[in-house]
């Protein structure tokens, strides 16, 4: 990992934690920042074109309601942007997902 690779790699808790930030609340927020960044991002773009193409469906069930990108690794516990750390899913495989 280096700081000159933000989009890829939720970097910024390093930074957090030098100010002395608690590690749950500077995970949270770094992941948040991280976030931001992806969906700004042209990989985000790319990997979303097939969605708002109608031509995605989920890698679980095959669904087609509600599609979003996923992150397999959640970026809180230092999932990457990397397109093997990336996944299409349905609202409902992304909810049952979050309960877990
Ligand atoms: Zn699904």
């Amino acid at each position: 990992m280096s700081i000159e690779d933000p989009i890829l790699t939720p970097l910024t808790l390093e930074e957090y934690q030098a100010l002395g930030v608690d590690e749950r609340l500077a995970r949270g927020a770094a992941a948040e920042r991280s976030r931001r960044r992806w969906r700004e991002s042209a990989a985000c773009r790319e990997l979303s074109a097939p969605i708002y193409a109608g031509t995605a469906a989920c890698a679980e069930n095959d669904g087609r309601e509600r599609l979003t990108l996923d992150h397999i690794t959640p970026l809180v516990r230092g999932g990457t942007h990397l397109p093997t750390n990336i996944r299409i899913l349905c609202g409902s495989c992304n909810s049952r997902k979050k309960h877990h």
